[in-house]
């Protein structure tokens, strides 16, 4: 493992700024009206066009500037400052479908969405489904032979932007999967023009309401050999592994965003104490305040470092490693919850107001929690990990013996 870098190289410090200068100028001030409305965000959809902001990750040989999870993360932090429901639409694309084509797809996969990805054109993923959602192995979605490919039957829900993406990575049971295990489990990619598939429905949601989830129903819809991006093998879960695997992006980009709303909130609460007085003194006056905000601050710094390790041992083309990116996901997810929170109540009665950011950013945090896979699942995958022997990276962890 590298060490992790303090200063930004020029590069990457460019890209804050950029990334920044979108988000304060282009979606910062129409973030409280698409929460308002549940209208989808796509002024940001093209303020982030735009400033090509869409094609951090992509491949340069697909229009793309092939960085890695870090610059990803960068991004994702400084929308998500400001509002994460836009930060999704460019997790979608860095952490989503896109890259799990760059590296497990065929070269006709690879050659026909990523330069759409790199051009802002939004991708969805459908794992989840009504009865299945973190025991994803109860799923149902199949393939039937057919001729020389296959017809898909799904019915998948929580689909983010799948209302609004041109293709969807669903994954599915190949033909021989056995029912309720992992054997057989493949993922497929879907163009959402392609008949028998159709939007039954989005949730309205709590938060996030910038950005919907969509309910998608693939009905016979004919995929071609080609479409295959994880073939299920009904001897093994060999399939299942590998799409898991490479959700340790999505579980990255998902803590990066959190940490970027709840530094947004930390920010806004400092900012109003150093103006809002209580009788005769400044609220940052008080010295029970000042340690809420210094514990506020610490935890979420933890949460950040524990972060930065997950991506940094991605390296530029690799995929963040599993516990490294579940311990990140449980303390990002935690600390903004309790950061988003304490800055509503430092704020008082106007944290409670919807004129005021920052009880948005912890609505919005809120579902960060639930997707890519819950706090409590990523317990269970560290609690798991240890104790059967598997230890972090760094050098102050001595492997027991197995
Ligand atoms: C904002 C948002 C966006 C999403 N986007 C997508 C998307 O784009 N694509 C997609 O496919 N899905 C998406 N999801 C769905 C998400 O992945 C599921 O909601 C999640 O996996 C949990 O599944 P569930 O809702 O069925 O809850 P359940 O699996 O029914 O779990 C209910 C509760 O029980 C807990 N639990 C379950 N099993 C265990 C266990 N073994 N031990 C301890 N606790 C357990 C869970 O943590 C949870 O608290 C999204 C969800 C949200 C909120």
């Amino acid at each position: 493992m590298s060490a992790i870098d303090l200063v930004e190289d020029d590069d990457r410090a460019a890209l804050r700024k950029l990334a920044r200068d979108v988000a304060e100028r282009d979606i910062a001030p129409h973030a409280p009206g698409w929460d308002e409305t549940e209208e989808f965000a796509e002024a940001s959809l093209e303020a982030l066009r735009r400033a090509e902001l869409f094609t951090v990750t992509v491949g340069e040989d697909y229009g793309g500037m092939g960085m890695g999870d870090v610059e990803a993360a960068i991004v994702l932090e400084e929308i998500a400052r400001v509002d994460v429901s836009s930060a999704i639409l460019c997790q979608l694309v860095f952490n989503g479908p896109p890259r799990a084509i760059e590296h497990l797809g065929n070269e006709t996969l690879r050659s026909r969405w990523l330069p759409q990805a790199a051009a802002g054109e939004l991708f969805c993923i459908g794992i989840t489904e009504p009865d299945a959602g973190s025991a994803a192995t109860t799923m149902r979605a199949h393939l039937t032979p057919d001729g020389d490919g296959w017809r898909l039957d799904a019915y998948k829900n929580y689909v983010t932007g799948g209302h609004k993406a041109v293709a969807c990575l669903v994954w599915c049971r190949f033909p021989g999967s056995e029912a309720g295990t992992g054997k057989g489990i493949g993922a497929v990619v879907v163009d959402l023009a392609s008949h028998g598939v159709s939007v039954a429905g989005t949730h309205r949601k709590m938060g996030l309401r910038g950005c919907t989830e969509a309910e998608l129903a693939f009905d016979g819809v004919r995929i071609e050999p080609d479409d295959v991006l994880v073939p299920g093998d009904p001897a093994d879960n060999s399939g299942l592994k590998t799409l898991l695997a490479h959700i340790n992006h999505e579980r990255c980009g998902n803590a990066a965003m959190c940490v970027g709303a709840a530094q947004g909130a930390l920010e806004y609460a400092m900012a109003y104490m150093r103006d809002r007085k209580v009788g005769t003194k400044l609220l940052a006056e008080l010295q029970g305040l000042q340690w809420k905000i210094a514990d506020i601050a610490t935890e979420l710094e933890g949460a950040r470092f524990l972060l930065q390790r997950a991506l940094v041992l991605a390296g530029r083309h690799g995929t963040p490693p599993p516990l490294e990116s579940a311990m990140a996901k449980i303390a990002c997810n935690l600390a903004a919850k309790r950061v988003c929170d304490e800055a509503i109540q430092l704020l008082g009665g106007y944290g409670y107001s919807r004129e005021y950011p920052v009880e948005r950013a912890y609505r919005d945090i809120r579902g960060l929690c639930i997707g890519a896979g819950t706090v409590e699942i990523q317990r269970n995958f560290v609690g798991t990990a240890l104790l059967g022997g598997r230890v972090p990276a760094g050098p102050w962890w001595k492997a027991p013996p197995r």
